[in-house]
């Protein structure tokens, strides 16, 4: 079977009726990269940026930061990049950024929150990623966006960063996308809001699951109510792809599920337009993909989320592929 599936590392992600999708890998750093191409990668659907700034005694330099996403995105050449911007806080901590412990970190001060708040740390980052970007094609995209309002400030700040690149005579790519993780439940209700003003969404499905079924990621008490096929979690998925066609906008998705056997053929069903998953599951992810057809995933799509629970719905995906 690998050896099958080694073929595929140059392919295109097509289902054989002809459907393309894009296959993209979640890296941590640009060391990444060699498994990336070793697999096939077709872009990069989540560059999680955190990693530079862990294991360290102090946040990492602009050009430090620079050199890392230049690294990435020539590495990658011209294939799209997604860079997430600086996720910390709930179960990630820096020893040089002193918080206050809090009752429920998960649910506090963290990625887009704490970057909107303490601006320093997020301007030097947006500042080496719009420096980087004439080195490729960098998307930006910004994490644990729970409202309107944070998305826009994100992207003002966003926008006086880049024009005090230009002022000072640095060049800056023109077409930057800039996105958003959905992994919050407000999020992705309002989906069809927030796709009039984002270029794509990326479904970040190891944080929407534990917040719909407010079942703690870490927590091997509740994690039976860690469930990706649950229709709730089917049905918001659903919602947030179809938000981003109506507007033109293209859907992805980042959590674990996006590598999921099971939840594959429901996801190509409901039009997911890019799957980014761990490098190693690419080419199992593209051999899978390739005997599916669009027609009948979209009907077996229909199908489930009229199902009931987590399981009658991997129940039926598994009858309907045997
Ligand atoms: C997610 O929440 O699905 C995600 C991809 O982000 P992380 O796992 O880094 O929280
Ligand atoms: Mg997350």
């Amino acid at each position: 079977q690998k050896a099958e599936w080694a073929k595929l590392v140059h392919e295109q992600t097509t289902t054989k009726d002809g459907h393309h999708v894009e296959l993209a890998a979640n890296i941590g750093t640009p060391k990444d990269l060699e498994g990336v191409h070793q697999n096939g990668g077709e872009g990069i659907g989540l560059y999680r940026t955190e990693f530079l700034y862990m294991g360290r005694n102090d946040f990492p330099s602009e050009e430090e930061q620079f050199e890392a996403y230049k690294a990435v995105l020539e590495g990658m050449a011209g294939k799209p990049v997604v860079v997430r911007t600086l996720d910390i806080g709930g179960d990630k901590e820096l020893p040089y950024l002193e918080l206050p412990k809090e009752m429920n970190p998960f649910l506090g001060y963290r990625a887009i929150r704490l970057c909107l708040n303490e601006q320093e740390i997020f301007r030097t980052q947006l500042r080496a990623l719009l420096r980087a970007s004439v080195h490729g094609d960098l998307k930006i995209m910004f994490p644990m966006i729970a409202t309107l309002a944070e998305f826009r400030e994100a992207k003002a700040v966003m926008a006086e960063v880049r024009q005090e690149l230009l002022e000072s005579g640095v060049q800056v790519a023109e077409n930057i996308e800039v996105g958003i993780m959905v992994e919050i439940p407000s999020t992705a209700v309002m989906a069809d809001v927030f796709a009039k003003e984002v270029d794509f969404f990326s479904i970040g499905t190891n944080d929407l699951i534990q917040y719909t079924m407010a079942a703690d990621r870490m927590n091997e008490r509740v994690s039976y109510l860690y469930q990706p096929y649950n229709p709730a979690i089917l049905r918001l998925v659903k919602m947030v792809i179809d938000a981003a066609h109506k507007e033109g906008k293209w859907a992805g998705m980042c959590g674990e599920m996006a590598g999921d056997e099971v939840a594959i053929p429901i996801l190509i069903g409901l039009g997911l337009d890019e799957f980014s998953m761990s490098a190693t599951s690419i080419l199992k992810a593209r051999s899978l993909i390739s005997q599916l057809s669009l027609e009948d995933m979209k009907k077996l799509s229909q199908d489930v989320l009229e199902l009931d629970t987590n399981d009658n719905v991997k129940e039926a995906v598994i009858n309907a592929l045997k």
